[in-house]
């Protein structure tokens, strides 16, 4: 028989769940904690519950953990990167990033990725399949356990993957995230980040829950955005910029826009001047940061000049503008740079 993967469940499933096999509703709060607060890993461990209450679960759920298969730590400072192998020996990447003021786990929400943006190291190996709930809430419990004494401030889906691809998946596990009987991560501290998935923008809108939205914008022009983004021949600026307006009016929340500055690509005082022309107005800010080389791509980052003056245009303009710094480029962990590697 097939056991029911208990990590997938939200609160309520658990407890029909339980009511189903006769145990009391109440234990899924019960087991809640030991999951996400304790990190268990097997109901022997839940120690409050009856043996036989217990004996019976472990005939009825499963519970997934991720092997880690190897890690890489940053010089620089102090970014790790986790190559974890799924249940189907499928791998991922999750990158664990402590800061001073913060500590966040960036997550991958697909195994592979089909979008084929061009400076991603993870656009060649293509798709294989969407995470489970389970999987991308297992990332953030390895990461914990490989490092016990982080305190876990946010979370944010920038590995590999398109989070809006794999929504449902994503959003069951980001209220799970949410949860206070979870892991009580307050929602504007998990952002979900897309390349510029119309369906899923309007979607994230009626949610109700306040995450953050960030949406790789990278280009205000058509045919760069294209090349850069080919998503974009389906979901157009226009098209996707109507969206994030509509997304901030019935939301009321700020959008980030991501933008990656590749030299004499995207990254010119012009350019600048059209992305403000293209957003001016708009509840948003910008996150600007450096292309990391990655071989064989043929880009390269603009000098900081160039990126002083991208900046100073954007703010000229009104538009509020922050230059990201890359975390974790010594051990290709940056942005784009997830798989260019073996670990
Ligand atoms: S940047 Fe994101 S959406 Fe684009 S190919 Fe890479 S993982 Fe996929």
């Amino acid at each position: 028989m097939n056991k029911t993967d208990l990590k997938s469940l939200s609160e309520e499933e658990l407890k029909e769940g339980l009511k189903r096999i006769g145990e009391e509703p109440y234990r899924a709060r019960q087991i809640f904690r030991w999951l996400y607060k304790t990190s268990v890993r097997s109901f022997d461990e839940m120690t409050d519950l009856a043996k036989e209450s217990r004996e019976k679960l472990k005939t009825k759920f499963h519970i997934t953990h991720l092997v880690t298969l190897d890690s890489k730590r940053s010089k620089l400072d102090g970014t790790t990167k986790y190559l974890f192998k799924l249940e189907d020996s499928n791998t991922i990447e999750t990158v664990f990033l402590p800061e001073k003021s913060r500590t966040a786990i960036c997550l991958s929400s697909q195994v592979g990725c089909k979008y084929g943006c061009s400076f991603c190291a993870s656009a060649p190996f293509g798709f294989v399949r969407n995470l489970l709930p389970s999987e991308i809430i297992d990332e953030v419990l390895a990461v914990r356990r490989e490092n016990p004494r982080a305190v876990l401030t946010n979370l944010v889906f920038m590995g590999i993957g398109e989070p809006f691809d794999n929504y449902y998946n994503v959003m069951k596990a980001v209220r799970i995230f949410n949860d206070e009987d979870a892991f009580n991560i307050g929602a504007r501290r998990i952002t979900i980040s897309t390349c510029g998935i119309i369906p899923g923008i309007e979607r994230l809108g009626g949610e109700g829950l306040q995450v953050e939205l960030a949406v790789s914008l990278h280009s205000a022009d058509d045919r760069v955005r294209s090349e850069l983004v080919p998503i974009n021949k389906k979901y157009p600026l226009k098209d996707l910029i109507g969206a994030c307006k509509k997304y901030i009016d019935k939301t009321n929340r700020v959008i980030t826009f991501e933008y990656i500055l590749i030299k004499d690509v995207n990254s010119s005082r012009a350019d600048a001047i059209q992305l403000a022309r293209l957003i001016k107005g708009m509840k948003c800010k910008v996150n600007t940061i450096s292309y990391n080389q990655i071989k064989a791509k043929g880009y390269n980052p603009p000098s900081r000049a160039q990126t002083a003056v991208f900046l100073n245009t954007l703010r000229d303009s009104g538009i509020n503008a922050i230059s990201r710094k890359s975390k974790g480029e010594d051990i290709d962990a940056g942005c784009g740079q997830l798989r260019i590697s073996e670990l």
